[in-house]
């Protein structure tokens, strides 16, 4: 890594830009990371005006900074910001949630799949062979679709609540990895019935009190039901997959210590262990 100078403390400069940012755990969770390696860091939470996102990365390069974690609504922004040198996994996601500057150039790459898929394994739901139903088209969903058909699903449909999103994603993939067609489907929310191993709501509604418009019927014995928003209680996605006969249902805790772990990786070469930070946020949240 170049251009990485430091702060008053004489660690490195790390952060996570969103906005909103206020209620983010990444730099918990990336502390945490640091203790255990015993790399110096540190890390905050950058809050970019919403008109302000490029200028706000350039800022923090230019003023040594080591890497940036990317949320919500700048990841698409991220993609474009490093567009001249996005990993593989980048290009197919068409979003970014990592930064970082290489040989005077900024890197990105997307972590929420490989983030996903750990969680999901360490649920004992590795996607190999399953059928996968995804909900939702934005940021989120565009960062899982390909690691969960390279993981060997046994199909996956992607379904919104804005169909003509499902379908571009499809699209998108498809022009990409066009082998991969045959596995992966797109539709509306009314498209979601038929009898899945794994429901995945990569949808923000959570957030709110409601619960998804779904047909009913849609878990297969078995099933888990996995919602990427977490909280201290089961979220309403949970809640209503748990009266809708899912096996099991879990949010989506695992997969940002999962994902966060994969940029520190990135960044620092070397990769943390999850189940001890995991532990802990799990702890903070209940206590809360
Ligand atoms: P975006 O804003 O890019 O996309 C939002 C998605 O949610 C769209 O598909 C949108 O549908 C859908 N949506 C929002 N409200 C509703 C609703 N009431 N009913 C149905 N669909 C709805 O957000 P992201 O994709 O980046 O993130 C989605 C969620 O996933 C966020 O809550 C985020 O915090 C979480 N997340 C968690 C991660 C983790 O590590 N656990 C990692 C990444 C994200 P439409 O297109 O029709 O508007």
């Amino acid at each position: 890594m170049t251009n990485s100078l430091s702060s008053t403390t004489g660690a490195t400069r790390y952060g996570v830009i969103g906005n909103p940012i206020a209620h983010s755990r990444s730099p918990f969770i990336h502390e945490q990371f640091a203790r255990q390696t015993g790399i110096a860091l540190s890390y905050d939470r950058l809050l970019a005006p919403l008109d302000g996102f490029a200028s706000t990365v350039t800022a923090f390069f230019a003023e040594g900074g080591g890497g940036l974690n990317v949320t919500v609504p700048f990841k698409e922004q991220a993609f474009a910001l490093a567009q001249a040198h996005l990993s593989p996994r980048a290009q197919l996601a068409g979003a970014v949630n990592t930064l970082w500057m290489k040989d005077a150039a900024l890197h990105g790459c997307n972590t929420d799949g490989v983030g996903l898929l750990e969680d999901l394994t360490r649920l004992g739901y590795a996607p190999a062979g399953r059928r996968i139903l995804l909900i939702g088209a934005g940021g989120a969903a565009k960062g899982v679709i390909f690691p969960l058909l390279s993981a060997g699903c046994e199909r996956l449909r992607v379904v919104n609540r804005n169909a003509e999103r499902a379908l571009h994603l499809r699209e998108h993939i498809t022009t990409h990895e066009p082998g991969l067609a045959s596995r992966l489907e797109a539709g509306g929310l009314a498209q979601a019935a038929g009898a899945w191993d794994i429901v995945i709501n990569a949808t923000s509604s959570s957030l709110g009190a409601s619960a998804l418009a779904l047909p009913g019927g849609l878990y297969a014995p078995g099933a888990l039901a996995y919602d990427m928003v977490y909280g201290s209680q089961p979220t309403p996605f949970m809640q209503q997959a748990g009266q809708s006969g899912a096996t099991h249902t879990a949010d989506g805790l695992g997969m940002l210590v999962s994902q966060a772990a994969a940029s520190f990786a990135i960044w620092h070469g070397t990769t943390p262990d999850t189940q001890e930070v995991l532990a802990a946020l799990r702890r903070q949240l209940v206590s809360a």
